[in-house]
């Protein structure tokens, strides 16, 4: 099962996807992760890509595309993989579809996930992410059972330096502007599923799993 997760930042895309993997068996690529882990690790690609996140810009297409496809090779991508954050621009999907092709695979399903921009703005702002293991928790929506420290592994909990109020309205915007249109783009192919992402995390989890079958 090849699977794409489309939304907003804020929309749920993470959450979601990692019930959706445990469910399916298949790989989480995020590219937003991947590159979290290069400015981390102080690779050149995370020094590249840290200018534009930090503004809460896309980093450039070629750029993405590369570090995408590259993962999108390796061995445990062959049963199927969920992309989450990824394609972001047009030109993205459309050299994902080239990608896919030149290795005889297809995109078959696109869940777009949807919620109104006050909502994401919350989420955004009390989003709060394991140093150690990534997992997300919310202050209000889902908080840790200790304040500050990881349910999963006890790793320490930091706020995202792109999750303040200012970035997080630009990345709104960028979104409508940019990533919006592959709405157009995956109607047009016919594999797009939309989701209410307002809904409690178990019931958009369901929604989900009624789409892609048990
Ligand atoms: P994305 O990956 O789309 O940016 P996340 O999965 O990181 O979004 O979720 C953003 C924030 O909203 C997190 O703090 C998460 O705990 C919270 N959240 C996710 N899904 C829901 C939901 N259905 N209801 C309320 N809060 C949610
Ligand atoms: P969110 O949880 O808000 O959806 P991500 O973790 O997916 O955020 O992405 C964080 C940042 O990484 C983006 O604001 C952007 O700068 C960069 N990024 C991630 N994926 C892409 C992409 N496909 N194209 C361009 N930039 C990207
Ligand atoms: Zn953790």
């Amino acid at each position: 099962m090849n699977l794409i997760l489309l939304g907003p930042p804020g929309a749920g895309k993470g959450t979601q996807a990692t019930r959706i993997i445990e469910k399916y068996g298949i790989p989480h690529i995020s590219t937003g992760d991947i590159f979290r882990k290069n400015i981390k690790e102080g690779t050149a690609l995370g020094k590249k890509a840290q200018e534009y996140m930090n503004k809460g810009e896309l980093v450039p297409d070629d750029l993405v595309i590369e570090i995408a496809t590259t993962r999108l090779l390796e061995e445990d991508c062959k049963e199927g993989f969920l992309l989450d954050g990824f394609p972001r621009t047009v030109y993205q999907a459309e050299k994902l579809d080239e990608f896919l092709e030149a290795h005889g695979k297809k995109i078959d399903k696109v869940l777009d996930i949807a919620v109104e921009k006050e909502e994401l703005m919350t989420r955004l702002i009390g989003r709060r992410v394991c140093k150690a293991c990534g997992a997300t928790y919310h202050i209000v929506n889902m908080p840790p059972a200790k304040e500050g420290i990881c349910d999963v592994c006890g790793g320490e909990l930091y706020q995202r330096s792109d999750d303040t109020e200012e970035t997080v309205a630009n990345r709104i915007e960028v979104y409508n502007s940019q990533t919006m249109p592959l709405v157009d783009y995956y109607t047009e192919k016919g594999n797009i599923a939309h989701i209410d992402g307002a809904a409690g995390l178990d019931n958009v989890f369901t929604a989900i799993v009624n789409v892609l079958g048990e």
